[in-house]
């Protein structure tokens, strides 16, 4: 029985700019453009952030709709997780393209430090950002940037303020955060298991670390997110020059240990969603 890897590319974030890498997609075009490459390299789902017309980061849900109906005709198949993330202190505004019912949305269920400020997570718009998630039938993939968020989410489960599997994403290598260590991950992965038996999870890190967890997630068995959301550069000496090319070096990885890269088919299966007819 094989494990196939679920390739998750991050395209955009809400931090990169072109100063940064030039190949960073901000406008709605460039974003369609550089999924459908990292889609066709392996990945088989898209998290995705939308900026404004200055590249600051948005989450008007008219740019998201106009985002994933181009992925719909340029992706057939893709699964399209949009960001509920990207604006802290921005309140319920941050949900607000959950009404577009899109397969995911990330969640955050509790608050850390990021590299210059709080990321805020208070319980009440955690609740509420689930119970719309509930409302239009999106699965959320818990964003776990601390071991509280790891607790909660299974809390969370089991009372029933999350239904399903979780899905939980553990993000290392974020400054003031959690790092990228090796020990940290095995136990997440262990008190996932033990508290939420059925999860599956997903692991990615920032910058320079984003290779390094790559490897441990394909490893250990789990999933991995890559793209230039959480890094741009190939290595020290070089940007990475797309999304796609993020993809291909962790794709690079599931073959050297064996794991076959989830077609979005397979991924959906293992995510437990809808198979649209395409
Ligand atoms: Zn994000």
């Amino acid at each position: 029985m094989t494990n196939p890897c679920i390739l998750c590319v991050a395209i955009t974030g809400s931090l990169p700019t072109k100063a940064n890498n030039p190949a960073v997609p901000i406008s709605i075009s460039e974003q369609i453009e550089s999924t459908q490459e990292a889609f066709e390299a392996g990945a088989s789902i898209a998290h995705c952030h939308v900026r404004d017309d200055a590249g600051a980061p948005s989450s008007d849900p008219e740019r998201f709709a106009r985002l994933m109906e181009g992925l719909k005709t340029h992706c057939p198949g893709l699964i399209i997780q949009l960001s509920t993330g990207g604006r802290s202190g921005a309140g319920r505004t941050r949900g607000g393209m959950l009404p577009l019912a899109p397969d995911m949305a990330s969640l955050s269920v509790g608050s850390n430090n990021f590299p210059t400020r709080v990321y805020e997570n208070p319980p009440d718009l955690v609740d509420w950002l689930a119970s719309e998630m509930l409302t239009y039938a999106v699965k959320p993939e818990i964003e776990a940037f601390d071991l509280s968020h790891i607790v909660q989410a299974a809390t969370m489960q089991r009372d029933g303020r999350l239904k399903g599997p979780l899905y939980v994403q553990f993000v290392m290598g974020v400054k003031n955060a959690m790092p990228a260590d090796e020990p940290i991950l095995d136990f997440y992965i262990e008190t996932l298991k033990r508290l939420a038996p059925d999860a599956q999870w997903c692991a990615a890190g920032i910058g320079a670390a984003q290779v390094t967890v790559n490897e441990w997630a394909i490893r250990k068995g789990g999933h991995t997110r890559t793209g230039m959301e959480d890094n741009v550069r190939l290595d020290r000496d070089r940007l990475a020059p797309s999304n796609a090319a993020l993809v291909r070096r962790a794709a690079d990885l599931c073959t050297q240990y064996a794991r076959p890269v989830a077609t979005w088919q397979q991924a959906r299966q293992i995510l437990g969603l809808a198979m649209p007819a395409v």
